[in-house]
């Protein structure tokens, strides 16, 4: 048997390490996982009354247009229902919009390094990907226009960008908004949208009603704390939505997940509570960055990108022995850094102080 060309050469996705596989593997009894951005509080209180009420009811199939958790999120945006689309995680919502636009000889346009799931779904499509280098960690929204030409179909801008952490301006977003061929798709990325402090992040719902090409991606995975249960969505204009549905699963999105997203959205004071703390732990990882001379990108997620001028290997391995799980930034276009996803305080004042004592 075999696959089809595009498929050749991929890799399956490569996630942070389990941690009870570390414990096992390093004869650890406590491992901190702070490698794949979810939410160190976990989720509200409140998702895991739903679940349990969802539980009673998983002998039967979920409704597969969401229709609750959609009324629920219409009202929350102030959308319409119709410009909705769930997935299993915003990840399949990807899948799902390069499944239905791309095809052989047509290309994408993404920053590198970004999130890696845009170029991954685009190849399998057979489609070319043209990576604009970031500028000072940032999306260089001026080479990414200049790489459009009449076969670009998608231009994909993370923000903020994943794994660096950094974001794109609304003069900057509206300015390419302007220039952007309407036949081009724009997909704003914001899974860490709940996170960001930056007064000129650019507010892209209401860009909808201007810009028919632009799609809005959020998620329940990171700031929401319902990371394995798997629930996304995007935003975008009625009908190029209603043109796309037709490639979604009939049930992609679990019972579950729909009643605890639901639950999650509802329970306002748990996630500001979440988003107020991350904001706290964050100055102090750029406080300790400074202290020590150590290079890191200002962040407005809930990870840092940070370096200690070693090798991003050499400090994942260290941190790995000590009970820490981070990410190798050599897997992800920074060799000289680590991304570490904030933990709790006390998670976060043991690995910082791990990093000094193996320094000194
Ligand atoms: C985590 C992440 C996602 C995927 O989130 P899911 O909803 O869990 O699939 C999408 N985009 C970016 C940039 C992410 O970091």
């Amino acid at each position: 048997m075999k696959v089809k060309q595009s498929m050749i050469g991929l890799h399956p996705y490569q996630p942070g390490k389990p941690m009870d596989e570390v414990k096992r593997e390093l004869g650890l009894d406590e491992v901190i996982k702070l490698a794949s951005n979810e939410n160190p509080y976990g989720a509200s209180p409140e998702v895991a009354k739903a679940v349990n009420e969802a539980i009673a009811q998983v002998a039967v199939y979920p409704d597969g247009y969401a229709r609750l958790l959609r009324q629920k999120v219409a009202e929350q945006q102030n959308v319409k229902e119709e410009q909705l689309i769930f997935g299993n995680g915003s990840d399949e919502v990807i899948l799902i919009l390069c499944r239905a636009i791309l095809s052989a000889g047509d290309n994408i346009v993404t920053a590198v390094p970004t999130f890696p799931q845009y170029k991954h779904n685009a190849v399998i499509e057979g489609t070319e990907v043209k990576e604009v280098p970031l500028a000072d960690g940032v999306h260089d929204l001026e080479a990414m226009y200049a790489e459009i030409d009449e076969r670009t179909k998608i231009v994909f801008v993370c923000n903020p960008n994943n794994p660096s952490g950094t974001y794109v301006n609304e003069q900057a977003f509206t300015a390419f908004m302007e220039k952007v061929p309407e036949d081009v798709l724009v997909v704003s990325d914001e899974a860490y949208f709940e996170y960001v402090r930056a007064e000129d992040y650019p507010s892209t719902i209401p860009l909808l009603d201007k810009y028919k090409n632009l799609m809005i991606l959020r998620t329940f995975s990171k700031a929401y704390g319902l990371a394995s249960l798997r629930v996304g969505y995007g935003i975008g204009h009625e009908e190029f939505i209603q043109a796309v549905e037709p490639g979604r699963e009939p049930f992609n999105t679990n019972s579950v997940a729909q009643a605890a997203a639901i639950a999650a959205i509802d329970d306002t004071e748990f996630l500001n509570g979440c988003v107020q703390q991350n904001a706290e732990e964050m100055i102090k990882f750029e406080h300790f960055c400074k202290e020590n001379n150590f290079p890191y990108f200002p962040s407005e997620a809930n990870f840092i990108l940070m370096s200690v001028n070693r090798p991003g290997g050499e400090v994942f391995d260290k941190l790995l022995h000590a009970g820490f799980i981070v990410r190798n930034g050599e897997a992800l276009g920074f060799p000289e850094y680590v991304r570490i996803t904030l933990g709790t305080p006390a998670q976060n004042d043991k690995i910082r102080a791990e990093l000094l004592s193996w320094l000194k």
